[in-house]
């Protein structure tokens, strides 16, 4: 289609959205913190997010030099905290290897963690106007929709061809408003479920609607069974109302995120409860209390969770005063559920302790 980018142009005059929060005062840093929220995340839930990032970290020099604890609490909820994990390495590396500036070349962007091709193409092109297509879920769904492309686009084969398409869509002037227009159409007019046709410019070339097969575009991920996983988090609370933390190993999921003590099962349950806290011959397992179980999703399995809340003794209960045996370290503490947690929590954690509240 020969108009595709000036019928998209003009829709996005008319139209398109010009009023978000990352497009004022529009820098690579703040179009990649607001295209790194925007993964899998919807705008609304995005915009409190970025605004409250942003006044603590305006800068990427400011969000180099923060500690990783504080990058994740402003994360705590948007989930897929990768994301997140790897801006901050990001940005100290753009600090460091290149002297505080974003790389202007779509190569060596795709040298920062976090950062792929589409992410790369969309930070140069609205903060630089630079001539690059995107490819990011807004824009796969319209254009497998407007051009009827069979397959999924998980499958190489697919996505090539989704690739070179976009390339030969993307025009030479106005790059900038081409990058927002086409995300803009696919989040606001050509939606997952229940687009409205009626209103989108592309209406009397698209092959999908013109053929009325538009639910089978794009084509969906073959479906598979996710995995089933359990554990068990021990929510330890002391007679002040403290629980105890740790923190998660930094790979992994919810990596650096803090959590309650997690287990496979009860018994390793038992067993840790026995050697960490050192209780006396009969653990505290039998006399707990059992949450309702929490079903988490992740892409890749389905976690159950048991929640037990474990009332420790009066210190002299124990063979060991507790403060001796639990000490403070980088890596666990005990929160008091009163008050502002400083680091960031995994979903089901910050559910739970919202319900101890
Ligand atoms: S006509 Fe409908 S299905 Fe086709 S691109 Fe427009 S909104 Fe999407």
């Amino acid at each position: 289609m020969k108009d595709f980018s000036e019928k998209l142009l003009a829709w996005y005059d008319q139209h398109g959205r010009k009023d978000l929060p990352w497009q004022h005062a529009i820098n690579p840093y703040r179009v990649w913190v607001s295209e790194i929220m925007l993964q899998q995340t919807q705008v609304k839930t995005v915009i409190p997010y970025y605004q409250k990032f942003m006044a603590s970290f305006p800068d990427i020099q400011s969000l180099a030099n923060a500690k990783q604890d504080a990058v994740l609490k402003h994360w705590s909820g948007l989930g897929y905290y990768a994301r997140a994990r790897n801006m901050h390495k990001a940005a100290r590396m753009v600090c460091d290897d290149f002297a505080g500036i974003f790389p202007k070349d779509l190569e060596q962007m795709q040298l920062l963690p976090g950062i792929g091709r589409s992410t790369a193409a969309a930070i140069l092109s609205i903060s630089g106007n630079q001539k690059q297509a995107i490819l990011d879920g807004n824009v796969k769904r319209v254009i497998s929709r407007v051009f009827m492309i069979e397959g999924w686009s998980g499958r190489s084969e697919t996505l090539k061809e989704m690739w070179s398409l976009v390339e030969e869509l993307v025009p030479d002037q106005r790059n900038a408003d081409y990058t927002q227009a086409i995300m803009d159409l696919g989040a606001t007019v050509c939606t997952r479920s229940k687009p409205q046709c009626e209103n989108c410019p592309f209406q009397s070339d698209c092959l999908a609607y013109q053929q009325n097969v538009i639910e089978h575009f794009p084509a969906k991920k073959p479906k598979k069974k996710l995995p089933e996983r359990y554990a068990v988090m021990l929510i330890i609370q002391d007679h002040h109302k403290a629980v105890f933390m740790q923190k998660r190993p930094p790979v992994g999921i919810w990596g650096s995120l803090w959590c309650f003590p997690q287990f496979d099962d009860e018994m390793l349950a038992q067993e840790w409860l026995r050697e960490y806290f050192l209780l006396k011959a009969k653990g505290l397992l039998e006399k707990s209390k059992k949450q309702e179980q929490l079903i988490h999703t992740f892409s890749h399995f389905r976690l159950t969770i048991q929640p037990i809340i474990i009332n420790l003794p009066l210190s002299s209960d124990l063979k060991t005063p507790l403060n001796k045996r639990v000490m403070e370290t980088d890596d666990s503490l005990w929160y008091n559920i009163n008050s502002e947690f400083s680091g960031g929590l995994a979903s089901p954690v910050q559910t739970l302790l919202n319900k101890l509240k």
